[in-house]
């Protein structure tokens, strides 16, 4: 465990105002605006934040170009440099006590690590369902992308292929023509109605019929798409559209609705529908990128903040009548 600053010195029953799981953007987020707060935060984290792969971060003002690692490494900088502290590790399982007014957690890590806390914030991430095509997970994030908002911009103008992997991968070859006009949709084993081939057709978009075989590589550089077929496609960058699961295990077991879409439903502050719990970034939305996802982190903090001071208050006048009678 790091950390510095005028909260350290407690042991961890007595006095964690908010675990937060996951030191992403969403969770660093959370804890430096907790920390800030002058909240005792404590953030566990497993070291596997979704943009690894990648060399660069885009589209983060200010940051932008920034190497994703540097970015993390800095938030947490900031957290520890609030008094905010870190273990590395990975959170098995939550548990909620107390009453709804000041709901207590017990955080179980591996390893055995037990924390008690007022509060927990859940920012977990999601996992990137890949297909199953040679040369798919060697590409991740290098030049085989999802998101045309991160990376489009870096291979504008070149030949590049969508993989017809999911039913997502239509509208995603009619996005990339933004940044490319020679863009193919390699249809694989994807069906496509007659409404999407005319739109495609009407965008030139060639769609290349047959199975993929394998991603081509040379000189650690994507060539193309090999076909089982029909040869290979040369492309500079490969897109696909991955199957994206929320990392949201802990926030099921701790009985956290799920909306009417799938994930995990909170509100605009991250308020999730069990008293004490909070949820950011692509956990509960997929969607959101780095900038996305520290403003959840940030806008979570806030409102947990205001919880604890009603609790505060609450306890308070509590032990005030109490006193008095
Ligand atoms: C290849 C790639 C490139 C991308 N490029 C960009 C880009 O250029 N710009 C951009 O804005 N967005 C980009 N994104 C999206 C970006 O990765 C996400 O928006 C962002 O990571 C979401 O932040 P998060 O905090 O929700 O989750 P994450 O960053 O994934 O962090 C979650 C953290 O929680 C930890 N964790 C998970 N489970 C547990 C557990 N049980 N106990 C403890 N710790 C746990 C993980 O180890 C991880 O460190 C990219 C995504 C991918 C896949």
């Amino acid at each position: 465990m790091s950390g510095s600053g005028p909260r350290n010195g407690f042991t961890h029953e007595d006095g964690i105002d908010v675990v937060v799981i996951g030191a992403g953007a969403g969770g660093l987020n959370a804890a430096l605006v907790l920390a800030r707060a002058r909240r005792r935060v404590v953030v566990v984290d497993s070291g596997a934040p979704r943009n690894a792969p990648s060399a660069h971060l885009q589209g983060f003002l200010s940051r932008d170009g920034m190497a994703p690692s540097a970015l993390l490494e800095t938030g947490r900088a900031e957290v520890v440099g609030y008094g905010g502290e870190f273990i590395t590790g990975t959170v098995d399982a939550v548990d909620r006590g107390g009453e709804d007014v000041a709901p207590r957690f017990t955080v179980r890590l591996d390893g055995g690590v037990v924390l008690t806390a007022r509060r927990v914030v859940v920012a977990t991430g999601l996992r990137d369902e890949l297909p199953d095509i040679p040369g798919v997970r060697e590409r991740w994030g290098r030049d085989l992308l999802h998101c045309p908002y991160c990376h489009g911009y870096e291979v504008r103008d070149q030949p590049l292929g969508v993989l017809g992997t999911t039913p997502g991968a239509v509208r995603h070859a009619l996005l990339l023509r933004q940044w490319s006009d020679d863009v193919v949709l390699f249809r694989h084993r994807l069906e496509l109605t007659e409404d999407e081939r005319t739109a495609l057709a009407a965008r030139e978009v060639s769609v290349v019929e047959g199975a993929v075989k394998r991603l081509v590589v040379e000189d650690d550089r994507l060539r193309g798409v090999e076909l089982a077929q029909a040869g290979q496609v040369d492309r500079s960058a490969v897109f696909v559209v991955p199957r994206m699961v929320p990392r949201d295990g802990l926030l099921t077991a701790l009985g956290c609705e799920r909306g009417a879409e799938g994930p995990v439903a909170t509100d605009r502050s991250g308020r999730t529908s069990v008293p004490g719990v909070w949820a950011v970034g692509n956990v509960v939305d997929s969607r959101a990128l780095v900038v996305g996802s520290a403003g959840m982190g940030s806008a979570a903090a806030f409102a947990l903040n205001h919880g604890l001071v009603d609790e505060d208050i609450e306890l308070a006048v509590r032990a005030a009548a109490r006193t008095s009678a």
